[in-house]
């Protein structure tokens, strides 16, 4: 992580907290960075991308969701709903949402009913 020309005059140490990140000024156990760059990650274009991936998985394809809008619990929150739309298993990978089997037809329309441009990529 690049820092930022600031940050030096920032203490990196405290007593009471312990390490504080210098890029944010929290506690490390208490960092907020990866909750920033998320968000910033999830303002990008706004379109959400979906694809039918199988590569690396043993012949067994799951149905990848990314640049879903909002923070991660939104994101779970959108998942949850996703598992049982599908009756199938997922998980929240980063800034993704993987759902196994092909789902696409079922969850591009869902996803459009969301308010989202919805984009097919790949295969
Ligand atoms: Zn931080």
């Amino acid at each position: 992580m690049a820092k930022k020309g600031n940050s030096e005059s920032r203490p990196v140490y405290c007593s009471e907290q312990g390490r504080l990140c210098p890029e944010c000024g929290f506690a490390v156990g208490q960092c907020r960075c990866k909750d920033l760059r998320q968000s910033m990650v999830t303002t990008t274009d706004g379109i959400v991308r979906i694809s039918y991936e199988t590569k690396g998985r043993k012949g067994k394809g799951v149905t990848v969701v990314r640049n879903i809008p909002g923070d991660s619990a939104a994101l779970k929150a959108i998942t949850k709903k996703m598992k049982q739309l599908c009756g199938s298993g997922g998980v929240v990978k980063e800034n993704a949402v993987e759902i196994q089997g092909d789902q696409r037809e079922r969850l591009i329309p869902w996803l459009q009913q969301q308010g989202w441009t919805v984009k097919r990529v790949g295969g």
